[in-house]
């Protein structure tokens, strides 16, 4: 029997380990575990556990349509897999790569067990557009530094792959095994409730996710992504969903389905290039900017690959250990959207109950805790949103949370561009619905004062129901002030850090010093 384990990579589609799983048509079962050993089973994130329930149960059907179904168990997976082996002989055991150092210890583990079992393991690259490891070894064994040197890296390795065929099931005999229960672990009878699984159902504050997860919501979505790239190169730009950013409609990104592997980062790459080698018929052909998002999340990807501290400014080699302030009240404040910035308020109360934020608005609220105006560390801010994101990532969250914060990955010594939250948001969603919407508080002001009510006299006040330190809070920091603050700290920070002999430095950041001070025109980008 071969098993097709599943973890992320959750679609049929692109899927190289299931094409593994299949082929000489022998014994296929189809597999995901609720893993209650290496993976901390309190973490129960509810917006991703919902979305990635929806993304089994579709999975679950497209599997039903050809005649078997997905086995969903939770517990320790070596037990699982023990106790598989003990009922079933197991020739191969399949599964798409999980290339972060937080997956290793698991992987690690039931490669050692199917050694002692005699079972091959066959896994594949396909959460990423190239193999970190190629990327890696290509650049002389470290990660390429800035986003230019992967480029040129990636370029020197090649074109990623193109997505693998669709799967044939015909002459496939599928193992179906009944719910049970150990001790160690459990079967369960189809798709589990966020309560089976230990998710609180519906927590205070929570209203109804907007994004719904399946590999087949997610090609349909993909479609009309599809359009607005062909709309927008036809319009001469692209990145429609950058470019020009709809805070108030359903979202168009595809970074949760991307986030779990119900979408193809391959799919999703080779379409888009394809259609703009369509649109502008070969010429000039298809150049990687227009895919330059996903590009950015193969950078971090090759940067977090053999760096289990990825996640955390302590001890992490690549990350400046910048003496950021520690304030719980102000950081209470920023994660409940109490800051008396609107468009602050508006991005955190709307990530806390959808779970979710466009991209400029992470930007925003990023800056405004780190390097804008609260001066706290991003690690902590990085922590609260992948508990909350839709489309959690260990390896982007971080690495957007370090670039944001000015802690890695750009050798800008001043730090001078910062987003001031009244002015980004008076360009990015004009009209202030957006603030009415998710701060209803301020709902009566009109446009003038509603990205900055503190400035409307009482009377406005009276009248909009709404008195500033009372019904809404009133600013936490003035953002003039804490910005000069917090620019001169920064320069202050740089200008020490490159005076500091190599040796005097945390070794920690022996990699920092050497990006940060290699002279500029060493580097090649
Ligand atoms: P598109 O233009 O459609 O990009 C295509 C794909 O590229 C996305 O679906 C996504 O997979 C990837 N991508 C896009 N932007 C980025 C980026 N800046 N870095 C890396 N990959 C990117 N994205 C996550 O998937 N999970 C996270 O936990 C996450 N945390 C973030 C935290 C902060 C502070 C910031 C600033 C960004 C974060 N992002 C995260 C990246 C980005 O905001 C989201 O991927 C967003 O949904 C992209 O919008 P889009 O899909 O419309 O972009
Ligand atoms: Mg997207």
């Amino acid at each position: 029997m071969n098993i097709l384990w599943f973890r992320r990579g959750l679609r049929l589609h692109d899927n190289p380990a299931l094409l593994s799983a299949i082929e000489n048509s022998k014994e296929f079962l189809a597999l995901y575990i609720f893993d209650t050993t290496f993976q901390d089973a309190g973490y129960k994130p509810y917006h991703m556990y919902g979305f990635l329930l929806e993304c089994l149960n579709d999975l679950n059907e497209s599997f039903q349509s050809v005649g078997t179904k997905l086995h969903i168990f939770q517990g320790c997976p070596l037990e699982v897999f023990r106790h598989l082996r003990q009922s079933h002989c197991i020739n191969k055991l399949c599964f798409i790569q999980d290339c972060e150092p937080i997956w290793h210890e698991r992987d690690n583990a039931v490669k050692n067990l199917c050694l002692e079992l005699d079972i091959e393991v066959y896994e594949h690259v396909a959460h990423t557009l190239w193999d970190p490891m190629d990327i890696i070894a290509s650049n002389g064994g470290t990660p390429p530094l800035t986003y230019e040197m992967f480029v040129h890296v990636a370029m020197s390795v090649g074109d990623p792959p193109k997505p693998a065929a669709d799967p044939e099931w015909k002459g496939v005999k599928f193992v179906s095994i009944e719910p049970f229960e150990t001790n160690r672990f459990t079967l369960f009878d189809g798709v589990p409730t966020l309560g089976a699984v230990g998710v609180p159902e519906n927590p205070v504050g929570c209203r109804n996710r907007k994004i719904i997860g399946g590999e087949t919501n997610a090609l349909k979505h993909f479609e009309i992504r599809l359009r607005a790239e062909e709309t927008a190169f036809r319009s001469g730009f692209y990145q429609p969903n950058q470019a020009r950013p709809d805070l108030l409609g359903p979202p168009l990104s595809l970074s949760a389905a991307i986030s779990v592997g119900a979408m193809s980062v391959r799919l999703f790459y080779w379409k888009i290039h394809e259609l703009f080698d369509k649109v502008n018929k070969g010429s000039p052909p298809a150049w990687l900017g227009i895919t330059g998002q996903i590009i950015w999340r193969d950078y971090f990807y090759a940067m977090s690959r053999m760096n289990p501290k990825f996640d955390k400014e302590l001890d992490n080699p690549i990350c400046l250990q910048i003496p950021w302030n520690e304030n719980e009240e102000l950081f209470e404040k920023w994660k409940n959207g109490q800051t008396g910035y609107p468009f602050i308020d508006a991005g955190m109360r709307q990530l806390n109950q959808e779970g979710w934020m466009h991209h400029s608005v992470r930007n925003a609220v990023a800056m405004f805790l780190t390097r804008g105006d609260l001066w706290l560390n991003w690690d902590i801010g990085a922590e609260y949103m992948a508990y909350q994101l839709v489309d959690s990532d260990w390896s982007v969250n971080s690495g957007n949370w370090m670039w944001v914060s000015s802690s890695a990955f750009e050798r800008l010594l001043d730090c001078s561009v910062c987003i001031n939250s009244v002015l980004y948001g008076k360009r990015l969603e004009p009209s202030g619905d957006y603030i009415r919407r998710y701060v209803p508080e301020l709902a009566n002001f009109e446009f003038e004062y509603i990205h900055e009510p503190w400035k409307a006299p009482i009377d406005i006040q009276r009248a909009a129901n709404c008195i500033i330190g009372k019904d809404y809070p009133a600013r936490i920091v003035i953002h003039e002030e804490v910005l000069t603050r917090n620019q001169t700290w920064m320069k202050d920070f740089r200008r020490k850090f490159k005076e500091t002999p190599a040796h005097c430095q945390p070794s920690s950041n022996s990699e920092v010093y050497k990006f940060f001070c290699l002279p500029d025109d060493s580097l090649p980008f």
